[in-house]
C-alpha cells in the first residue's frame, strides 16, 4: 500500500467577499484519480478546491479554497506521502488585497493588482527526499487546443525540467469538464506514453500505476 496525495479543482482567490479569479476545473480527474488509487488498494488524500463533486468514500479530503491554503494543506500530507499526483488547476495570481464586503460597482473601469500565487507542486518536489524518502511526484501541464499537442509536449517538458518532475501528464484545454481524456504521459527518462481518448477513470487507472511502479522501483533499488 503505497501513501498518495492528490491535489485537484481549482482555487479562488478573492478579490472581497464575493468576486472571485479562479481557472476552470471541475476536478472530474482528481476525482478519478482517487478511484483509480483506492480501487488499487493504496491510501489517499485529496486537497480539494471548491468543486461539485465528491471523491469517494474512503478517500481523505481536505477542502480547500484558495492557492495559499492548498499550499499549506498539501505540505502537511507530503511529509507522511508516497506520490503526488498534482492536478489541481491552481490560479497563478492571487489579488495582492482583499476587499472587505461586497463594494458597490462603480460606473468606469478597475485596476486591480495580482501577486504570483506559491508553486505548489514545484515547493513540494524540491522536497521529494526529505525524511529520507523517495517521493515520485507528477504533475498536469494543460494546454490551449490552439497550442496543439506537439508544443504542448515540448511545454510539458521544460516542466519536468523547471518544476522537478518524475512525469507530466500533457493535454489540451477540451478535457476540461469532459468524461474523456487523452493525453499524453511524458516522463522524466524521455519516454512518451500517448493515451488515445478514453474516459477519465481508466486513464486515472493509468497515470496511478504509471507512479506507484516508479516509486516501488525507486524504492526497492533503495532497499537492496
Ligand atoms: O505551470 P503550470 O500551471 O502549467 O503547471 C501545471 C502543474 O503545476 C499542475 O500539476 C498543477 O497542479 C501544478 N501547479 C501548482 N501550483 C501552481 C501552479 C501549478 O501546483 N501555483
Amino acid at each position: 500500500m503505497v501513501s498518495i496525495l492528490i491535489t485537484a479543482g481549482p482555487t479562488r482567490e478573492y478579490l472581497d467577499d464575493v468576486r472571485f479569479l479562479s481557472n476552470a476545473s471541475s476536478g472530474r480527474m482528481g476525482c478519478a484519480l482517487a478511484e483509480a488509487a483506492m480501487a488499487a488498494g493504496h491510501q489517499v488524500t485529496v486537497i480539494l478546491g471548491p468543486v461539485e463533486r465528491m471523491p469517494p468514500v474512503g478517500v481523505r479530503v481536505v477542502s480547500v479554497t484558495s492557492a495559499v491554503q492548498m499550499q499549506a494543506a498539501a505540505s502537511d500530507v507530503f511529509a507522511t506521502s508516497d506520490v503526488l499526483i498534482a492536478a489541481a488547476a491552481v490560479s497563478d495570481w492571487r489579488p495582492l488585497m482583499r476587499e472587505p464586503g461586497k463594494p458597490a460597482r462603480e460606473p468606469g473601469n478597475i485596476s486591480v493588482e495580482f501577486t504570483p500565487n506559491p508553486d505548489i507542486v514545484a515547493g513540494l518536489a524540491a522536497n521529494k527526499s526529505e525524511g529520507g524518502r523517495n517521493r515520485v511526484v507528477y504533475g498536469f501541464a494543460l494546454e490551449s487546443v490552439s497550442a496543439g499537442m506537439p508544443a504542448a509536449i515540448a511545454r510539458g517538458k521544460r516542466k519536468i525540467v523547471n518544476k522537478q518532475l518524475d512525469a507530466v501528464v500533457v493535454n489540451l484545454h477540451d478535457t476540461i469538464g469532459s468524461q474523456q481524456a487523452e493525453f499524453v504521459l511524458c516522463h522524466a527518462d524521455g519516454l512518451d506514453q500517448p493515451l488515445e481518448r478514453s474516459d477519465k477513470r481508466r486513464a486515472a487507472d493509468l497515470i496511478v500505476s504509471s507512479a506507484v511502479e516508479l516509486w516501488q522501483q525507486r524504492n526497492i533499488e533503495h532497499n537492496l
